[in-house]
């Protein structure tokens, strides 16, 4: 393989949806998926006349969290709204308020993620979205608080950037601060000869490990044709995989960026701060370092485990129930997964449902012999996408006797009369199959080792 000796330098400007109840200058709703324009009001529509409300408190301490999190440096004083003008369909009032810009003191600045510095993290509010298609706006996004980090630009190769990217997300599900199911969306900046691009709002791993490899082979590609690179804005095109000029990049006086008259100083005092720190969830790291110095976990298993909130603390909570953690580990990294890959749902999924207190109810009915290991995994298969607890199946769900099984033995005999001759004559492999017959008509409520032992006497 040729060795990439190209200078490359790579930076990224993550935008989530921070995880509010309300707008960020408003009190409308942030579920921005219910009906078109069902969350609209006159401040986020930008009709004439409407001037916001005091920024949401919410979106504030959340902002606080990250910078947190991250190790950045907060500002205290002078954090003053800016207005971000631009002509566009999606932008009501002709601006956008956001902390940064030109003149602006961002919320927090010099911060680090795995090795990597963030040279700003600030809060924005989103644009309405367009369809440029039927013309219709849609405003229920108008006003719903962002969050973006910007990084220096330190990544060299799009490998990084998605390593990196993949943590940052798995930081951001720990801190709760983010709507998960919103996803990102990332601009990303790449140079290498010339001046630097700017790739605008890819919003998938795989779109933006596409476009920088795309991206640096058609940079050094030109510079050996001799072409300088200006400072463009590039579209990513995903159905060709190339990237598509959009315009010359506006300089940050484009946007005209003014303090809002309307909004006052954001003041954010240390004991705001103090508080929210107080509040601070435990992060991947920790976590880890927790199932395996104190539950000792082993580290493949733990692995798994923290790469998923929901996952983990399903797991915490199973162990809470008095799962032994051995036990409680497979029911929860195979069963579970299992059972959730099957139905091509996970944790996270809103329409799934499933109690660590009924999964334990299952474990410790299958550990006390109540029921076969089997009929509980059976009956997990039914915990997608809700569970329930076992006293309500306790009919279904009870181990049937040796009488039953032994009478259920003679039918399987009786139906499969050559199954029986094929094991007189050697054929071990056929006891399998009749055991199943065995598991099968008794719904699996009949003890597998029983079975087995009923079945060699009849037959052996
Ligand atoms: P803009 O307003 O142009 O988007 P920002 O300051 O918001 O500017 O973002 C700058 C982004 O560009 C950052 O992610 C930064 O890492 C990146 N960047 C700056 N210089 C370079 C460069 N030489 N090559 C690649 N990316 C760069
Ligand atoms: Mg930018
Ligand atoms: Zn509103």
């Amino acid at each position: 393989m040729e060795e990439t000796t190209y200078p490359v330098k790579i930076g990224l400007e993550v935008h989530g949806y921070l995880d509010t109840k309300e707008k960020l200058f408003c009190k409308c709703s942030t579920d921005s998926d219910d009906a078109q324009n069902s969350h609209i009001c006159p401040i986020c529509t930008g009709t004439p006349g409407s001037k916001p409300m005091a920024p949401n408190l919410s979106a504030v301490k959340k902002m606080i969290q990250l910078a947190l999190v991250f190790d950045s440096k907060i500002s205290y004083d002078k954090v003053i709204w800016q207005r971000k003008h631009y002509n566009w369909a999606d932008n009501p009032k002709g601006y956008q308020t956001t902390i940064s810009g030109a003149h602006a003191v961002v919320n927090a600045s010099s911060g680090k993620f795995k090795g990597i510095n963030l040279t700003e993290i600030h809060l924005e509010e989103d644009p309405a979205q367009w369809n440029p298609e039927t013309g219709r706006i849609n405003y229920n996004r108008s006003g719903l608080p962002l969050i973006e980090i910007v990084t220096e630009p330190e990544f060299h190769n799009s490998e990084d950037v998605v390593t990196w990217l993949k943590d940052l997300l798995l930081s951001l599900s720990y801190i709760k601060a983010v709507r998960k199911n919103a996803g990102i969306k990332v601009d990303v900046n790449v140079s290498t000869y010339g001046e630097r691009v700017e790739m605008k709002n890819l919003n998938s791993l795989e779109k933006i490990k596409k476009a920088i490899n795309y991206e640096i082979l058609r940079q050094v590609e030109n510079h050996k044709k001799g072409i300088v690179q200006t400072r463009d804005t590039l579209a990513f095109d995903e159905k060709q995989g190339i990237t598509i000029k959009m315009r010359s990049k506006e300089g940050a006086s484009d946007y005209r960026f003014i303090p809002d008259p309307d909004l006052p100083q954001l003041k954010i005092t240390k004991k705001l701060v103090s508080e929210v720190k107080g509040t601070l969830p435990e992060m991947p790291e920790t976590k880890l370092a927790r199932l395996l110095d104190e539950h000792h976990v082993d580290e493949k298993n733990a692995k798994v485990l923290t790469r998923n909130l929901e996952l983990v603390e399903f797991f915490e909570e199973l162990i809470n129930e008095g799962i032994d953690i051995k036990k409680g580990l497979s029911w929860v990294t195979i069963e579970l997964l299992r059972v959730l890959n099957y139905n091509k749902k996970t944790l996270e999924d809103a329409d799934v449902e499933i109690l660590p207190t009924h999964l334990a109810e299952l474990i410790k009915a299958a550990n006390d012999s109540k029921i076969t290991v089997l009929k509980a995994k059976q009956i997990m298969n039914d915990f997608v996408p809700k569970s329930f607890s076992l006293a309500d199946h306790a009919d279904e769900v009870s181990n049937i006797s040796e009488e039953a099984i032994e009478n259920l033995c003679h039918q399987v005999i009786d139906e499969n009369a050559h199954v029986v001759s094929d094991y007189k004559g050697g054929k071990t492999a056929s006891l399998n199959f009749l055991i199943g017959q065995v598991m099968r008509l008794s719904n699996r409520r009949a003890d597998f080792k029983s079975a087995t032992e009923v079945m060699k006497r009849l037959i052996g």
